[in-house]
C-alpha cells in the first residue's frame, strides 16, 4: 500500500479540524487534513448560524465552513478528500489508512471527527430538516421564541434541552417513550417544576406534518398492546435529544473513551493518553457541542502539536 510521511495529520473538516489547520499552517507544520464524508462538517447542514462570534448578522453554515477552509488553505494546509478507514496507534509514527488504499505515517494526529446526532429514523425528520426539526436546542432554540416545541427523549440531555427551551418557547412538550424519565432526580425535578413543560409519558412520535415546515407531530400513546391511541399535536419545532454517536470507532482500540464513545482527554486539554495524538471538537465533548467550542479545541490541539514536535 502507498505510504506517505507527514508531520501533522488532521482528521475531519469541521470547525475543530479547520481551526487546527489554520493554527498548524501558520506554525509552519505543513498540516495534511482529510475532510471525510462530510466536508465542512455538521454546520454544512444548517442554514443560519447566529452564535458564531464575528458575524453580527449571522452567516450561513456552508458559507462559514467555506471561509474556514479558505483561511486554512491560505496558510498552507493541504486539504484533501478522503476518509480515515483504519488506525494503528500502537507506536509512533502513527499509521492512519485513508480510503483503504493509502497509509499516512504521522508524527502527530489531531482527531476532529465530530459526533453525529441520533434521530428516530422517521422519513419526516429528513423531510423537515432545517424546517422545524433540530437536534440542538442551544443552536436553534432562539428561532422558537414564544412558539410551541416538542423535545424527544427521557435522559439528562432531553431534560436539559426541554428546560433550556422553556426559557424561550411558550410551551414545551417532552415526549418520552417509557412511563418514567431516565434523567437524574435533579433534572427530573427541574422539568416537573417548570410550568411550561408538559411530559407526555408512554408516547411515540411516528411522523410530522406541515405545509412549509413542521406544524405538528403524529403521536401514538401506548399503554400495552390493547391500549393505543393516536392523535396529532400542533407544534412549531421538533427537537431530538436521544443522544449522539461520536465518530471514534477506529480509534477505540487505542484510546480511552467513555461508555458512549467520546474520546477521553486530559481535562481542559485535547491531550489523549498517547503522546502526539490529540482529540478536538465534538468527538471529545459530550457537554458543549458548539462550533465555537470545537474551534477552540482545534486551536488548542494545534498548539499542542507544535509544542510536542518541538520537544
Ligand atoms: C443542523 C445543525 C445545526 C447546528 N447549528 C449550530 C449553531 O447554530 N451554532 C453552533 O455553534 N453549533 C451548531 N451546531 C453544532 C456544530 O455544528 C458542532 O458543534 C460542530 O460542527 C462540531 O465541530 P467538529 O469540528 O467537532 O465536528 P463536525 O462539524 O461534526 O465535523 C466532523 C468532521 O469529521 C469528518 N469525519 C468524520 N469521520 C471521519 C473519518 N473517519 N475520516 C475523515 N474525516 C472524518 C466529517 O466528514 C466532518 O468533516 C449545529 C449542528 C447541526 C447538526
Amino acid at each position: 500500500m502507498e505510504t506517505e510521511q507527514v508531520k501533522c495529520l488532521i482528521i475531519g473538516s469541521g470547525p475543530a479540524g479547520y481551526t487546527a489547520a489554520i493554527y498548524a499552517g501558520r506554525a509552519n507544520l505543513s498540516p495534511v487534513l482529510y475532510a471525510g464524508l462530510q466536508p465542512g462538517g455538521q454546520l454544512t447542514t444548517t442554514t443560519e448560524v447566529e452564535n458564531f462570534p464575528g458575524y453580527p448578522a449571522g452567516i450561513g453554515g456552508p458559507e462559514l465552513m467555506e471561509d474556514l477552509r479558505k483561511q486554512a488553505e491560505r496558510f498552507g494546509a493541504d486539504i484533501r478528500y478522503g476518509e480515515a478507514t483504519a488506525a494503528d496507534l500502537s507506536s509512533s509514527p502513527y499509521k492512519i489508512t485513508i480510503d483503504n488504499e493509502k497509509v499516512i505515517e504521522a508524527r502527530t494526529v489531531i482527531i476532529a471527527t465530530g459526533a453525529t446526532a441520533k434521530y428516530l429514523g422517521l422519513d419526516d425528520e429528513k423531510k423537515y430538516a432545517g424546517m422545524g426539526v433540530s437536534a440542538c436546542a442551544t443552536c436553534d432554540g432562539f428561532f422558537y421564541r414564544k412558539k410551541v416545541v416538542a423535545v424527544v427523549g427521557g435522559g439528562d440531555t432531553a431534560c436539559e434541552e426541554a428546560s433550556y427551551l422553556a426559557g424561550l418557547a411558550s410551551k414545551v412538550y417532552l415526549i418520552v417513550r417509557k412511563p418514567y424519565l431516565r434523567a437524574s432526580k435533579v433534572m427530573q425535578q427541574r422539568v416537573f417544576n417548570n410550568p411550561k413543560i408538559e411530559v407526555l409519558f408512554e408516547h411515540n412520535a411516528v411522523g410530522l406534518y406541515g405545509e412549509n415546515g413542521v406544524e405538528g407531530v403524529h403521536l401514538v400513546k401506548r399503554r400495552g398492546e390493547a391500549d393505543e391511541q393516536s392523535y396529532d399535536l400542533p407544534i412549531d419545532g421538533f427537537f431530538l435529544a436521544i443522544g449522539h454517536k461520536p465518530n471514534s470507532d477506529i480509534f477505540k482500540p487505542w484510546l480511552e473513551t467513555d461508555e458512549v464513545g467520546y474520546i477521553l482527554t486530559e481535562p481542559g486539554t485535547p491531550r489523549t493518553k498517547l503522546p502526539g495524538v490529540f482529540a478536538a471538537g465534538d468527538v471529545a465533548d459530550p457537554h458543549y457541542r458548539q462550533a465555537i467550542t470545537a474551534a477552540a479545541s482545534g486551536c488548542k490541539a494545534a498548539i499542542e502539536v507544535e509544542r510536542y514536535l518541538l520537544s
